[in-house]
């Protein structure tokens, strides 16, 4: 009822019916960077309507509203008990050579499939300690736990603080020897690219030999702006990947990943992986099931170059990630899937076949078919 109700309201209806559900129900609200809001402007007047894929990344579609399906939690990989209580909201550590740091819950714009959605929405109403104090708290950390050689910083978004906080940062981690590398996790490069328009910044992450791991989901996210950020990164030696969810309506078709991570490659960022969108609360909108997804991917990987097809297809759990040879058990009635990995269970309820209506390639390539 309240779906076909929907169909019919405008933009501006589902976003004020949306901001009363994201207050009950712990979900980001709806955050876009004029930047972004360009694209989308451009995505509406050719297809007509707000179902385009930019615009389901940040604004909610009448589904995201009305759908859910069997399983939803608020945090599928439940990060809170990877967080020391000494150090809530400032890192998490699933693994014991890596240490996830959150220096900020800000976005430069949200996402709305974001699955860490329900953490960083409560995040945003305490206030957090300084960029200095968070830093003290993780470096004590680390020098009290040698083994963990990778920092990795994400959040919020680590590149929407300005220079002297990431100075802090990179010279702070730097004095801990036992830390051989350092992973960035952003989407500024995406939302907002003139935050990197000085050299400043790509000479910081440069000189401490950073990955930036972007999360682009969609090839129409790569204009010539966004290109031209990317190649100044490769200038500067910064070494480039991108890691993203396949997403139903967005990019759940291979002619979508490929157009993606070709582009990519063009500006020299690799693929690292795709992943399973997880099952968290209003997520429905976006989820896709089990046998589509290895499908696609399995499309993907014989379409293909090799130089593309080295990603990993993998599903984060509170573990750590699992991939389809940690597939352990299927009941198909049930649409229930159980991974292992390490001796410890996941159970996964798959998103129901019946539930799973297919993106239209029509309508998220759609400068194609304008091409055409
Ligand atoms: S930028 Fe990352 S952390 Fe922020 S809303 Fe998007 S996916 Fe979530």
């Amino acid at each position: 009822m309240l779906a076909t109700q929907l169909q019919s309201d405008t933009q501006e209806d589902r976003n004020a019916a949306y901001a009363a559900l994201a207050k009950t129900h712990g979900l980001l609200s709806v955050k876009v960077t004029p930047f972004y809001q360009k694209k989308i402007d451009e995505e509406v007047a050719a297809l007509g309507h707000h179902q385009g894929p930019l615009a389901r990344t940040v604004y909610p579609s009448s589904e995201r509203l009305a759908l859910r399906a069997p399983g939803e939690v608020a945090d599928w990989v439940d990060d809170r008990s990877n967080m020391e209580d000494d150090a809530k909201d400032i890192f998490i550590q699933k693994y014991p050579d890596r240490v996830l740091f959150t220096p900020t819950s800000t976005c430069a714009a949200h996402c709305l499939y974001c699955f860490r959605q329900d953490v960083l929405s409560q995040q945003k109403t305490t206030a957090r300690p300084s960029v200095e104090q968070q830093c003290d708290v993780l470096i004590k950390h680390l020098k009290s736990h040698p083994e963990v050689q990778e920092v990795i910083l994400s959040g919020g978004d680590p590149l929407t603080l300005p220079l002297n906080e990431l100075q802090i940062i990179f010279d702070k981690i730097a004095s801990v020897k036992t830390v051989m590398n350092i992973r960035i996790h952003t989407r500024v490069p995406i939302f907002l690219p003139t935050a990197l328009k000085n050299d400043d910044k790509l000479a910081l992450f440069a000189k401490h030999n950073v990955r930036m791991i972007l999360h682009s989901v969609h090839p129409y996210e790569i204009c010539d702006e966004v290109a031209t950020l990317l190649e100044r990164m490769h200038a500067h030696g910064i070494r480039l990947y991108n890691h993203f969810p396949m997403l139903r309506h967005v990019n759940d078709h291979a002619d979508v990943l490929l157009e993606l991570m070709q582009k990519l490659e063009a500006h020299h960022v690799k693929t690292l992986s795709i992943y399973v969108p997880e099952p968290i609360n209003f997520s429905a909108v976006y989820r896709i099931s089990y046998d589509r997804m290895c499908a696609i991917i399995d499309e993907v990987n014989v379409r293909g170059a090799a130089w593309l097809n080295s990603f990993r297809f993998c599903l984060d759990s509170p573990f750590g990630k699992v991939r389809r040879e940690n597939l352990k058990m299927r009941d198909r009635v049930s649409q229930h899937l159980v991974f292992m990995r390490e001796g410890q269970r996941i159970d996964y309820p798959d998103f129901p076949a019946q539930m799973d209506k297919p993106g239209d390639i029509k309508t998220m390539l759609w400068k194609m078919k304008k091409a055409a």
